[in-house]
């Protein structure tokens, strides 16, 4: 009896943590899901704001309204951060950030960084200095929007923690190479961003990769942020299977090194990401179907695309586009993918069927402006993809790309 009593105790204690962990994750689950549909939710909204404070921008009649149309967009884009931020950490902690590798040049990426970070490089009269190994192979296998998050996180706060006129030093080594160069090799790619900033104090520096932690309590009200960009780029090192550290002296600098395991090989044949043909017809020749259900949304992108000079006809979900489609044809489709009646996936999956169809331009306008989302719009056959809330300069970018 005795002995049987003892038995059956370890597995009752088992089942109970079996059954803790699995309330544990529904838990955790529910809480993803619930910050994947707030940020939906709240991006909506902030669509109607940022696009309008960009297009009253362009029409702005003098300094003062202009001063604080500028307040309103930066204030929304600030938002904007903070909210994907939030939604990053939670699928970094919930484990359902799903890497998306393909074939890349390094200096590209590195590229797009310091272009998209030029203006706040040029702002406070930076020297950036970059080098880069040379037996580091100049093409890689990776995820490369979560190898630019994490080098964008890294070199913004560089940027924003370096007196004006200082010193940027980033560079790239081979930490370990495969035993071959070969297209199914792998290697550790190392990186280092090095600045002349204020540093951080030394007690600070242990708990810096906590979320919201911030060293400069008080100043950083002037230097913005939230205290997860750090979090957030070393759970993503993680994931590229890298590491990250950090050393600083306050008043000194700081370096962060981080790694990431990359494939090495030079792509079979020639990604093509874009049309990079260039824009040959203006956009006044140009016929979209805009497809949004959303009242506020549907004026905020005729707007945009009038002020981009665009003719766009208007249906109000998937079925209305498709009815338009059968009456004439346009050169884009615009297509938002949540919608009553017949959402986007479905609209262009049944657009895809029919051959006439088969090389219509559909680009994805959603509020979901996931990595998942992007393959998603993706596999059913969209080209393209623009996240909302959008600004006019982007539109404009991408839209070029696609006549
Ligand atoms: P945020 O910059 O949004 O506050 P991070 O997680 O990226 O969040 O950084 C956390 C904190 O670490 C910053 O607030 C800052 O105090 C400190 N920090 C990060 N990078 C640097 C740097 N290069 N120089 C000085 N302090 C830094």
């Amino acid at each position: 009896m005795q002995s049987t009593e003892k038995q059956r105790k370890p597995l009752n204690r088992e089942s109970q943590l079996i059954q803790s962990r699995k309330k544990a994750l529904a838990a955790s689950n529910a809480k993803s899901e619930f910050l994947a549909q707030m940020s939906h939710e709240i991006r909506t909204p902030m669509n109607g704001i940022i696009a309008m404070a960009d297009l009253l921008l362009a029409t702005a009649q003098n300094d003062e309204n202009l001063e604080m149309m500028r307040i309103i967009k930066q204030s929304g884009t600030d938002l904007l951060k903070i909210i994907n931020n939030i939604l990053d950490i939670s699928k970094i902690e919930a484990g359902k950030v799903e890497l998306d590798n393909h074939h890349w040049r390094l200096r590209d990426i590195i590229a797009d960084c310091f272009s998209i970070l030029g203006t706040a490089f040029s702002q406070k009269k930076l020297q950036l200095h970059c080098k880069v190994d040379d037996d580091v192979p100049e093409h890689v296998i990776c995820d490369s929007t979560r190898l630019r998050q994490i080098l964008f996180n890294v070199l913004g706060n560089a940027i924003k923690f370096s007196p004006e006129g200082g010193e940027i030093n980033l560079q790239v080594a081979l930490l370990e190479t495969g035993v071959e160069q070969s297209a199914s090799s792998e290697t550790f790619l190392e990186f280092k961003v090095i600045d002349r900033g204020i540093g951080i104090p030394k007690k600070k520096l242990e708990t810096i990769f906590d979320a919201y932690s911030q060293a400069h309590i008080g100043k950083n009200h002037a230097y913005g942020g939230t205290g997860l960009g750090l979090k957030i780029s070393r759970g993503l090192c993680h994931l590229l299977g890298g590491e990250m550290s950090i050393e600083s002296t306050e008043g000194a600098g700081t370096c962060i090194t981080f790694s990431i395991k990359a494939g090495v090989g030079k792509p079979q044949v020639a990604r093509c990401e874009k049309n990079t043909a260039g824009s040959i017809r203006p956009p006044s020749e140009i016929t979209v179907l805009l497809v949004e259900d959303n009242p506020v949304n549907q004026k905020v992108a005729c707007a945009v695309l009038k002020k981009l000079g665009y003719n766009t006809t208007l249906a109000s979900n998937g079925q209305e586009a498709i009815d338009a489609l059968s009456l004439r044809p346009y050169d884009l489709i615009l297509m938002d993918c949540q919608m009553p009646v017949l959402n986007g996936y479905d609209a262009t999956q049944r657009l895809r069927q029919d051959r006439r169809f088969a090389q219509q331009t559909i680009i994805a306008m959603t509020a979901s402006a996931t990595v998942e989302e992007q393959k998603k719009c993706r596999e059913v056959g969209m080209n393209d993809f623009i996240a909302k809330p959008f600004d006019m300069e982007s539109v404009r970018r991408l839209l070029a790309g696609h006549h």
